[in-house]
């Protein structure tokens, strides 16, 4: 065993792994990465198809990402948020409050050029206006939930008796299977029993929806067939009227829903669960018209892995980097992670708008201070890297690049059609999840004991490809640099894992 993997298994303990199995065989231990390849202490070569758990957008060693992170690092690290600013987090929030409302973008779209920055540009009270800066994505969904959690007590307990308060402190409502990330009020946000009992006396109480798993959905009477669930499915709507449901009965208790928090158009921990055109739209009005806050988690989709408006953006449309933007969604909380340093540092930003930020202002003594930070907020290198990657998201040669990506990858998938084991093949822009199944014509699941998932990323690593099964949902999620050839390579490992597998 090479040494560096023996010093893992003796002194690392791995996240979400069983470390028994861990321990039974020699790890991959990764010594440099170019584009979308991984090299290992070996000399072996692997394609990064998870783009390394979700974060890598343009691939690694990009050079203008490295060369922003070396001009920074002459600068300086690192200086704290707590009482002082600095130049790359004031650029950085600036960009990230244009990029994130829709209409700025659109007006400001020059083609073949980054757009311009200028701060002249006018910002309603509804829109995203503030950033706060944070470390990861669990960190984001955690400032959302408290600023969330004190604005709405603030501004019911200016018309509501304190008793009342007391007994209705505001509640939060979300996703069936969702995940938030690993805090503990992350965690309380999430509905996954597998992760999330282990926790349960330590949890809050929120509630959950039916989110539109259209695959394995009880409303849909549709017989399976070799496409999208979504694009057959048979049924009325019945997740939405439940969504109405369930903020309905929840006002009628006199405790209406403080905030909404969602996934926009996919679901990843949850299973890569992709909702039908439309869905996302017409939930968050239901909340909206319950006065519910919106609080979306962009932590996986966010940064353009939900491909773009139309295949081929132009100056009058352009590729939108958000999912909510693709129907239209103005969250008051939108949060940020994973891709947000183009997946090079650990970084994350909540952004909220003047309404939210408005409510924490008041006298010193007042205490209306957000009490909440972290010793790395703001962190320069990672504000570096994050700024270099957004000039390179919005080059026109990155949209093209995205485009034809999403384009190859759906056909690419097209070909897994024919392996019995495949159920269902969900793709949103550039992000894919496969369901292995017993037999796609009952959609019989593998039970989770067999491993399924596992072992088919297993024979995908055996053919130089890496990726993490979620359950049984093998995830392909190429960085944006992928060439065809390489994301050819990725589908038919999978492909040939499948076959081998079962
Ligand atoms: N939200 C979503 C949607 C995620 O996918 C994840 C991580 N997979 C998180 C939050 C938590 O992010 P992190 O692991 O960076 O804390």
């Amino acid at each position: 065993m090479h040494p560096l993997a023996q010093l893992d298994q003796k002194f690392v303990w791995h996240p979400f792994t069983q470390m028994r199995d861990w321990l039974r065989r020699e790890p991959i231990v990764i010594a440099s990465g170019q584009g979308a390849v991984l090299r290992d202490v070996k000399g072996r070569e692997f394609l990064d198809a998870n783009s390394s758990i979700w974060t890598n957008l343009h691939g690694h060693q990009h050079p203008k990402i490295n060369a922003a992170i070396q001009r920074q690092l002459k600068k300086i690290s690192h200086s704290s948020a707590l009482g002082l600013a600095n130049e790359p987090a004031s650029l950085l929030a600036e960009k990230l409050v244009r990029i994130s409302n829709f209409k700025f973008q659109t007006a400001n779209k020059t083609p073949g050029m980054t757009r311009p920055l200028n701060s002249q540009f006018a910002i309603r009270k509804s829109q995203l206006s503030k950033v706060f800066f944070s470390d990861d994505g669990s960190t984001a969904l955690e400032v959302a939930l408290k600023l969330a959690y004190q604005y709405s007590w603030r501004i019911r307990s200016a018309a509501c008796p304190p008793a009342l308060m007391k007994k209705y402190p505001p509640r939060f409502l979300s996703l069936d299977g969702a995940y938030h990330g690993d805090t503990i009020g992350a965690v309380s946000l999430g509905h996954i029993d597998l992760f999330h009992q282990a926790y349960d006396g330590m949890l809050f109480k929120t509630d959950k929806v039916m989110s539109p798993y259209c695959y394995r959905c009880a409303f849909n009477r549709a017989q399976p067939e070799r496409a999208d669930a979504r694009t057959y499915r048979k049924c009325n709507w019945e997740c939405v009227s439940l969504v109405e449901k369930k903020f309905s009965v929840q006002k009628k208790k006199g405790n209406p829903y403080a905030a909404f928090v969602f996934e926009p158009l996919m679901q990843g921990a949850a299973g890569m669960i992709p909702q039908p055109d439309g869905w996302l739209g017409r939930v968050t009005d239901i909340a909206r018209s319950h006065g519910a806050l919106l609080i979306a988690d962009e932590v996986m989709t966010g940064f353009g892995r939900t491909g773009a408006h139309s295949l081929k953006p132009t100056a009058h449309s352009p590729a939108s980097l958000f999912a909510c933007q693709q129907e239209n969604v103005q969250p008051d909380f939108l949060c940020l992670a994973k891709g947000l340093t183009g997946g090079y540092l650990p970084m994350a930003a909540t952004l909220t708008t003047q309404r939210v930020f408005d409510a924490f202002l008041g006298e010193y003594e007042e205490f209306k201070t957000f009490f909440h930070g972290h010793s790395f907020t703001g962190n320069q290198l990672g504000a570096a890297a994050a700024l270099a990657s957004l000039d390179i998201l919005q080059t026109e040669k990155s949209e093209r690049q995205r485009a034809q990506l999403q384009e190859q990858l759906h056909a690419e998938l097209q070909t897994l059609w024919k392996l019995t084991h495949v159920g269902d093949i969900r793709q949103v822009g550039l992000v894919a999840g496969i369901e292995l199944v017993k037999d796609w014509r009952t959609r019989a699941p593998f039970a989770l004991r067999e491993r399924a998932g596992i072992r088919v990323c297993e024979a995908m690593a055996r053919r130089g490809v890496l990726t993490r099964p979620v359950g049984n949902v093998i995830v392909l999620m190429p960085p944006y640099c992928t060439t065809p050839a390489q994301l050819q390579k990725m589908v038919a490992a999978l492909a040939a894992a499948v076959a081998e597998g079962f």
